[in-house]
């Protein structure tokens, strides 16, 4: 065989997507697994957003538009940023791209060269490591404790950035932990940002909407307008607007950082789909009165997820403050064994056990960079959370 490129040796495939393969198998050979693995709201696109890609097809925007996306869905952006966040972006400093995920990529491309480091607070979503070493960068995991609720401390910022660091990634609230920062805390890490003028700051804030209890959702260029021109704050229409499958993300920054970044993409990508972007000017221009109704929908699983959770021995979980995840510390299950006689020694092995032998579908710790942990995602209906729920308990129960 010819060869394939060292540099996908550096990495591994996201283990969510084993979780997920896994999960599709034992469901084809007839088992009933409970899904909690997903990160993809439950609620349909709303008819609103359908009903203008509709349009937008019979009007014929079938075709091609410019790599980084359509004026209209631009300035939809634009309105959006002002109206959320306070924040004043002219349209050649806005982006678009099929999904925030490829976004993260091209952004990242567009900073770094081989050997530069990323920092990353821990747990991290699964592919911010191996979008950066997939760049034959390094990335610098910060991990953050469950008692400090998994945010990254100033003082381990300061001490962490060193002569290579190139960017430091935020994502608030986080996938995995649903830890969210305040307007003060990030004010604080921009204070340390403030001193290292050689770095950028990526903010992923694709959970912007998700948040519970009245919490104020706050983003690094608003908050820390000296950082402005070092910030890159990508968003999109996935978790908010239930339109994982439009595959429209977006991002905002200083406009060098944007021309490298459509740089990249003119000659990698092509443009988001036509209709897609439509739907997506719908999403940001249409009502947004809905998305408290949902985040209250989500808050409402939360809080049942949490309440089981912490029902069990031996799992012990925090309060998110958006998101729409649980992250349970699983430690007091280690070192037991199961039933069959297998030994749980890792959240892997804990995960691997309860889909195989209960059911129930969940995502590994591991594949946040952290242990011993697991994420349940409470997107899923409150009938597939209770059955899971009720599976988790008795597994833990029945482990000697
Ligand atoms: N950022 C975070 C933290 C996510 O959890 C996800 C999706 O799971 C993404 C980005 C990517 O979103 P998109 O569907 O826009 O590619």
């Amino acid at each position: 065989m010819p060869k394939l490129s060292f540099t996908l040796d550096r990495f591994q495939p996201s283990p969510i997507g084993e979780v997920f393969s896994l999960a599709t198998r034992l469901k084809a050979e007839g088992r009933d697994i409970v899904d909690l693995s997903i990160g993809e709201p439950q609620f349909d696109t709303p008819d609103h957003i359908k009903q203008a890609a509709w349009a937008a097809i019979r009007a014929g925007k079938t075709k091609y538009t410019a790599t980084t996306g359509t004026k209209a869905l631009k300035e939809a952006i634009q309105r959006k940023f002002r109206r959320d966040n306070g924040l004043d972006f002219p349209l050649d400093r806005i982006v678009v791209a099929s999904g925030a995920k490829p976004l993260i990529f091209y952004a990242l491309q567009a900073m770094l060269d081989a050997g530069d480091e990323v920092l990353i607070p821990t747990p991290c979503w699964t592919s911010y490591p191996g979008m950066v070493q997939l760049l034959n960068a390094d990335p610098v995991f910060l991990p953050t404790a469950q008692q400090d609720g998994f945010k990254l401390r100033p003082e381990d910022l300061a001490a962490a950035v060193g002569p290579r660091t190139r960017c430091l990634m935020l994502c608030s609230p986080s996938n995995p932990t649903g830890s969210a920062y305040s307007a003060e805390e990030i004010r604080a890490l921009g204070a340390v940002l403030a001193e290292h003028p050689d770095l950028w700051i990526l903010s992923d804030d694709l959970y912007e909407h998700i948040v519970f209890d009245d919490f104020a959702f706050a983003t690094m260029a608003a908050e820390v307008p000296q950082l402005a021109a070092r910030v890159v704050t990508v968003n999109g229409v996935s978790k908010a607007y239930a339109m994982t499958g439009w595959r429209i993300g977006y991002a905002a920054g200083p406009k060098d950082l944007m021309d490298a970044i459509a740089k990249v993409m003119s000659q990698s990508v092509g443009s988001p789909p036509d209709m897609s972007q439509a739907a997506a000017v719908a999403a940001l221009d249409g009502p947004q009165d809905f998305l408290r109704d949902w985040a209250a929908q989500y808050q409402a699983r939360r809080d049942m997820t949490l309440a089981g959770v912490n029902a069990i021995p031996g799992l012990r979980a925090d309060k998110p403050e958006g998101s729409f995840y649980v992250f349970p510390h699983c430690g007091a299950l280690l070192g037991k064994t199961t039933a069959g006689g297998q030994a749980i020694d890792s959240s892997t092995d804990l995960v691997r056990h309860l889909l195989e032998d209960w059911g129930v579908a969940l995502v590994p710790g591991a594949a946040f960079e952290a242990d011993p942990y697991f994420r349940i995602s409470c997107a899923a209906s409150q009938a597939a959370i209770a059955e899971g729920l009720r599976r988790i308990a008795a597994a833990a129960e029945a482990l000697n």
